[in-house]
């Protein structure tokens, strides 16, 4: 439920609708936006009794159920864009693409801080490098772990990049926090409950990818678990869904761009790589996600894909990668957006 209030409204008139609501188990998200105040009530919203509130508080403007069972993801109770300041770059800014690139896993410190500095001279405004890696086989490599959290803080200081990674297990919650900018949770690990709750206490950005075979509702719930931890920082990563076809890795579904950007003020970005598995294929789908709106792009960059412990077959190399940024920043500048 919403309750929009007029522009003039101050937080003690807010705090009388509070005390009406204060026997109820519902919490209040209040936001200033731009022309209105919205209210964003929360929990079970079936006992409130609507028209007495209407009659009662005459600054309360309009009252709306809202159906979805997102709340605090839903762009209806924070109509503007949620805007994550990470270091010095922002992610979720309309005027701004954010580049995340590095390898799948972090295979060396040489290996990581060559990929560092390569994709930060070409624009890159994050760095992404897995440690602990969800794979198929228990017999595929499975990230250097520990080793590799240190070698990502290398890279950092080395570069000054914030750092991104995949986190699988709430067990290693405090090593991450010393080591990364931004928990990246795994298409695998999207409806790992037990996890996002654990990370909703946290204040570090949490970037969900959309899982396998799931809705863009069933990622918005997702993020809902974070939220409702009071951590309000989630970043949502399109980045292929399973379909009968077999000529790429997964299917991009490109219209997640537009339609998750009107159902949440989350910022929503796009990861090519593993949407296709082909690494001739990241930049014209780069190109159209630029194109479709996307937050920012994340892509694997190898320095030799044909050596990778993981994903080479989808990593470009840094040359490659300095050419798609180029184009990249052209596409965006049409919408008056820069990287
Ligand atoms: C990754 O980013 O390295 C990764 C494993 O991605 P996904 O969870 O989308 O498969
Ligand atoms: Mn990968």
């Amino acid at each position: 439920m919403i309750i929009v209030v007029k522009k003039a409204t101050t937080d003690a008139q807010i705090e009388e609708i509070e005390k009406e609501l204060k026997d109820k188990d519902i919490q209040l998200q209040v936001n200033h936006g731009k022309n209105s105040t919205i209210i964003g009530l929360s929990g079970d919203v079936s006992t409130v009794n609507t028209e007495l509130i209407a009659n009662k508080f005459d600054f309360v403007e309009q009252i709306i159920k809202v159906s979805e069972p997102y709340k605090k993801a839903n762009r209806r109770f924070h109509p503007d864009n949620t805007v994550i300041k990470i270091s010095d770059f922002e992610i979720g800014n309309p005027n701004k693409l954010a580049i995340i690139a590095g390898p799948c896993s972090v295979e060396s410190e040489e290996q990581i801080c060559l990929i560092a500095k390569g994709v930060k001279e070409h624009g890159a405004t994050m760095l992404r490098g897995g440690a602990y890696k969800p794979r198929t086989s228990p017999y595929a490599f499975q990230g250097m772990e520990t080793e590799g959290l240190d070698l990502l803080k290398e890279a950092h200081k080395e570069t000054g990049l914030p750092i991104i990674s995949e986190i699988t297990s709430s067990a290693h919650i405090d090593n991450f926090i010393e080591h990364v900018d931004v928990f990246q949770v795994g298409a695998r690990n999207m409806q790992n409950f037990e996890l996002l709750k654990e990370l909703g206490k946290t204040n570090k950005p949490v970037l969900i990818k959309r899982g396998l075979a799931n809705t863009m509702e069933e990622l918005l719930m997702s993020a809902e678990y974070v939220m409702n931890g009071g951590n309000n920082n989630v970043i949502l990563c399109e980045r292929g869904i399973r379909t009968f076809e077999h000529a790429t890795r997964n299917t991009l579904d490109l219209s997640a761009v537009p339609m998750l950007k009107r159902m949440t003020h989350l910022p929503v970005i796009v990861d090519p790589s593993h949407a296709s598995g082909i690494a001739w294929m990241v930049e014209p789908l780069a190109k159209a996600a630029v194109a479709a709106g996307t937050d920012g792009i994340m892509i694997e960059v190898h320095n030799n894909p044909a050596v990778a412990l993981c994903d080479g077959k989808q990593s470009i190399t840094i040359e490659e990668f300095a050419g798609l940024v180029k184009k990249l920043r052209v596409i965006a500048a049409v919408e008056g957006r820069e990287i």
